[in-house]
């Protein structure tokens, strides 16, 4: 099961562990997919990968 992560302050939301800028503190949490906010380029770019 994933979840999505989001930096305290930032915007973007990260759903990928192996991304760079995959928060691991100070980061807000939540199970299902966010609606309408903005995604991480970098957490795309490991899905299609
Ligand atoms: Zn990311």
């Amino acid at each position: 099961m994933s979840e999505y992560r989001r930096k305290g302050g930032t915007a973007e939301w990260h759903w990928r562990e192996s991304c760079p800028n995959w928060p691991d503190r100070d980061f807000e949490r939540r199970r299902d997919k966010p609606p309408g906010v903005p995604f991480c380029k970098r957490c795309e770019e490991i899905d299609r990968s």
